[in-house]
């Protein structure tokens, strides 16, 4: 796998938002901590909790109102309302109330991770850099992107926010930058299902940022091996363009690619 940029035939590095430039998944998966634990303490059953939540709710939620914290609202007041529904009791408004404070808690610019922003300026020097993210409201997933810098880095004309993912929305994505021939660009994220498994698919390059704490709905089987996996999104940056000549040390160069895996890591649930 060529993944490596700077040499030429890399036209186009697509990088991904949520979770890969900024810091959004621990306050996702606390409030849902705090959304489970409540519910438990309420009385309700946590396996039942976590099936009607991950498996029905949420899911309907993200199809309604797209990715992104404003979903969370109606999405863990309906959690409740649901099971409320399910056990027979009346809902009590404020146990509501709390829900809906707990989402709410959510919502608000995420903070980046440290030297995400100087590795995307280092990435954007060397080659054409595009931001692809998805949300339900791109009104607020932009100003989010304003409120991290990025803006600072990569043009307003080089953002593009999709509803969702999709292999046909990379392609059309491809297709707004420019690039006819998927080989010449790379996806860089933290999604297998949403960043790597659409690039693998039509042919493009693709590199894992890993998430230590992944949502449950991102944990899917990648489509091939085929990827790089790094732990932070200036390590994706090293894979692509030549790293600053203090860091080239004879034992890190050209050994920077993680193996491919074709699972996600053990003990990891799957969606
Ligand atoms: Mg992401």
């Amino acid at each position: 796998m060529t993944i490596r940029g700077s040499s030429g035939d890399l036209r186009l590095v697509l990088v991904d938002f949520d979770d890969t430039l900024v810091d959004t998944a621990p306050r996702f998966q606390n409030a849902r901590r705090a959304l489970f634990d409540l519910l438990t303490a309420e009385g309700f059953d946590a396996g039942v909790v976590h099936r009607v939540h991950h498996d029905e709710v949420d899911r309907e939620m993200v199809d309604r109102y797209g990715f992104g914290p404003l979903r969370l609202e109606p999405s863990f007041r309906e959690t409740y309302l649901r099971l409320c529904a399910l056990e027979g009791w009346d809902p009590d408004p404020a146990v509501v109330a709390r829900c809906v404070a707990i989402a709410r808690d959510v919502i608000g610019p995420p903070p980046c991770y440290d030297g995400a922003i100087e590795a995307l300026a280092r990435l954007a020097a060397h080659v054409d850099t595009a931001i692809y993210t998805q949300a339900g409201d791109p009104d607020y997933q932009f100003d989010c992107i304003r409120k991290s810098g990025v803006l600072d880095v990569v043009p307003a004309d080089r953002i593009r926010i999709c509803r969702r993912k999709t292999v046909d929305e990379y392609r059309a994505t491809l297709a707004h930058f420019g690039v006819a021939d998927p080989g010449a660009a790379c996806m860089v994220g933290n999604s297998i299902r949403s960043d790597i498994n659409p690039a693998l698919t039509v042919g493009s390059r693709a590199i894992l940022v890993e998430v230590e704490d992944p949502w449950i709905f991102d944990v899917v089987e990648p489509v091939s091996g085929s990827f790089a996996r790094v732990r932070r999104f200036p390590e994706a940056v090293d894979l692509l363009v030549a790293p600053p000549e203090s860091s080239l040390r004879p034992d890190t160069v050209g050994h920077r690619v993680s193996p491919p895996v074709s699972s996600p890591r053990p003990g990891v649930e799957s969606a």
